[in-house]
């Protein structure tokens, strides 16, 4: 189906693509890589009068390490981000980025269009959740820095206002004796997962946890933690009987839907499989392995 007509206008900046916003009103949207809102929009789901194109605002596609962050401008690739070596010394942020769609969604789709999305089958939320990621949006009155967990309301719905957009996405980076893994269920490549599962481990020593960080995606409205598994890992061995303790809590506070990806009962079993199979790829890389993971295609 084609969108319904709409006015096409090219920022040159990002303060005249807030300007733009704010004349056009809440009938403008942001184009970045188009790959939600193009198909949203020719469903004629989305029907809005102006597009503002944010493809020609020089310097927003980036990936770098400043101190203790990793820094990404709001409109770098998902493949940017995939073959960056800054991105991959964080393993988690390369399995997830690497594990989107297929190679021409990853082509054009950006980390800030992602967010900005809102979308609760989204890869990206889980990952950065359990990284500690903050967002710089830009406004009419300047920029101001939200906690991922705050900038992400509701599905599809975040704190920005009409005129605002996401600018930067500043990652921490995990301290020493961490690893990470994301893996997630899905049909075939060009679609959104099952149920995806991200794990953040920081350890004692070889074998007893600091800090676990959890989150599942595609099973709520939000990306949820499950801070019950959490607290099963954190300060103890992490070992096989620990692992299951964890995937248990982890399914009971998933909250999935039934569609066409799978039974709500399914995709709970999937999120205690997949918190499984990160954990033992989370521990193994705090330990210095080299750990290949790939999302499940069933
Ligand atoms: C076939 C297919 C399969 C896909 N599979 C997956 C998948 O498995 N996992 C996954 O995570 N994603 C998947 N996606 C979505 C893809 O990751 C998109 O890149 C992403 O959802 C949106 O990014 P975008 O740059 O294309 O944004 P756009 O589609 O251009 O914009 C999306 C929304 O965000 C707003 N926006 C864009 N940039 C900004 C900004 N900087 N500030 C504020 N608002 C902004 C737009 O106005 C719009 O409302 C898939 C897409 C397709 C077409």
């Amino acid at each position: 189906m084609y969108p319904r007509a709409f006015r096409y206008h090219r920022a040159a900046s990002l303060p005249e693509a807030v300007s733009m916003l704010t004349d056009l009103g809440e009938e403008a949207r942001l184009l970045a890589g188009g790959q939600s809102l193009i198909p949203l929009m020719k469903l004629r789901l989305a029907s809005p009068a102006h597009l503002v194109d944010l493809n020609f605002v020089p310097g927003l596609e980036y990936v770098r390490e400043l101190g203790n962050e990793l820094r990404v401008g709001a409109l770098t690739r998902h493949a940017q981000i995939e073959e960056s070596q800054e991105a991959s010394r964080i393993p988690i942020v390369h399995d997830c980025a690497a594990g989107i769609a297929d190679i021409q969604v990853r082509n054009r789709g950006t980390l800030g269009g992602s967010l900005a999305e809102a979308d609760p089958t989204g890869d990206w939320a889980p990952v950065l959740l359990v990284l500690g990621t903050e967002v710089v949006c830009q406004g009419t009155g300047g920029e101001r820095t939200v906690k991922l967990e705050d900038f992400l309301v509701d599905a599809f719905v975040t704190t920005l206002a009409p005129n605002e957009l996401v600018k930067e996405i500043r990652i921490a980076k995990p301290p020493k004796k961490s690893g990470g893994a994301y893996i997630a269920a899905k049909r075939s490549a060009p679609v959104y997962a099952s149920a995806g599962v991200a794990v953040q481990l920081t350890m004692e020593d070889s074998n007893v946890c600091r800090e676990a960080g959890i989150a599942l995606g595609a099973v709520g409205l939000t990306a949820i933690r499950p801070r019950e598994a959490e607290q099963v890992l954190r300060g103890k061995a992490v070992d096989a009987k620990s692992i299951e303790a964890a995937a248990e809590a982890a399914m009971h506070a998933a909250d999935p839907q039934s569609d066409m990806r799978g039974s709500a009962e399914y995709k709970r079993v999937l999120v205690r499989a997949l918190v499984k199979r990160a954990l033992d790829a989370a521990l193994r890389r705090s330990r210095g392995e080299r750990v290949e993971v790939s999302h499940l295609y069933a």
